[in-house]
């Protein structure tokens, strides 16, 4: 199993994580929006590479799950960081609201059959989280959920996480290997970016009213936030709180977690059979003859 990388992003797996302690700014001795730009176009080449062999090797899979208030850039960072990689061997599931099918299932239904395949990167834009994120801060959402117990509400968010750390257990000792990027925005710049989408004729569209009237809850969802990653961290499946204020210094950061993480796995092209590599002689006589 990979280890979690030990830099200032990662969160405790002892139930002490404190959200105030966490800085929705770069640290003062980050590198400049600039070079933060030069440095992840150097781990997305990076990412090209170990995603080739990764995909060769079909034993392992990575699951980056992103969660975010709205606006802290959790489009535009998948997009930076997974630009070098191969389609082919990528895919981003983006988790709404639950459709009637979805509610006819237990909660992790929906994002079990969305969880990428051996040898490829899946990205969750939303997910599972939203259970213990968005349903704490307006529990009447459970109303809808045809849950078949009536339980107070801190035992059944108690479940819930419990049901996610088993559910995280069970997939990294089956090879997947799980990273969870909690963007960091602050208030104040969420309502900067809210701002820009009024008035860039470019952004309009991105604007939705509903996103201001949600800003308003945001005390409480900081403290389902801070509650999920106290419970939910740990050494397989680690948070790493990801200042989001600036978006080259995030972009880069997630990169560069992902890539360390990745480098860990030793991933090498698989060998071919000698036997099999007996036969390369003939096979090579045969076809540099032809070309002859
Ligand atoms: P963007 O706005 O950038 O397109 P988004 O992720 O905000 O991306 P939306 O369609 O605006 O996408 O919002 C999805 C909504 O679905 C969010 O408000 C989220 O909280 C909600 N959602 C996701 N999963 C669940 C869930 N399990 N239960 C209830 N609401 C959920
Ligand atoms: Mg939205």
């Amino acid at each position: 199993m990979t280890q979690p990388i030990d830099c200032p992003l990662l969160t405790p797996f002892d139930g002490s994580f404190d959200l105030s302690s966490v800085p929705t700014s770069p640290p003062s001795d980050a590198p400049g929006k600039k070079e933060c730009k030069e440095l992840l176009a150097k781990e997305v080449e990076k990412l090209d590479d170990l995603q080739r062999v990764l995909y060769a090797k079909d034993h392992h899979s990575i699951l980056c799950v992103f969660q975010a208030m709205d606006a802290a850039g959790k489009d535009s960072t998948i997009r930076a960081v997974f630009k070098g990689v191969n389609p082919a061997g990528f895919q981003v599931h983006s988790f709404k609201r639950p459709s009637t099918k979805e509610l006819d299932h237990d909660f992790l239904w929906r994002s079990a059959k969305a969880l990428p395949e051996r040898g490829r990167i899946g990205v969750f834009n939303r997910s599972y989280y939203e259970e213990v994120l968005v349903v704490k801060v307006h529990p009447g959402i459970l109303d809808s959920q045809k849950l078949p117990d009536r339980l107070g509400l801190d035992e059944l968010f108690q479940n819930r996480y419990e049901s996610i750390r088993d559910h995280e257990k069970h997939l990294a000792r089956n090879g997947v290997v799980i990273l969870k990027f909690w963007l960091n925005v602050s208030r104040d710049e969420q309502a900067r970016r809210f701002l820009s989408r009024l008035d860039d004729p470019r952004k309009n569209w991105k604007f939705e009213p509903g996103d201001v009237k949600e800003r308003g809850y945001w005390d409480k969802y900081m403290d389902a936030y801070e509650g999920a990653i106290q419970e939910t961290s740990r050494e397989h499946a680690p948070w790493y709180a990801v200042p989001a204020d600036d978006k080259s210094y995030m972009r880069w950061q997630v990169a560069r977690v992902l890539r360390k993480t990745l480098e860990q796995l030793d991933l090498a092209y698989p060998e071919v059979d000698p036997a099999e590599r007996e036969q390369f002689d003939g096979f090579h006589k045969q076809l540099s003859a032809e070309l002859e």
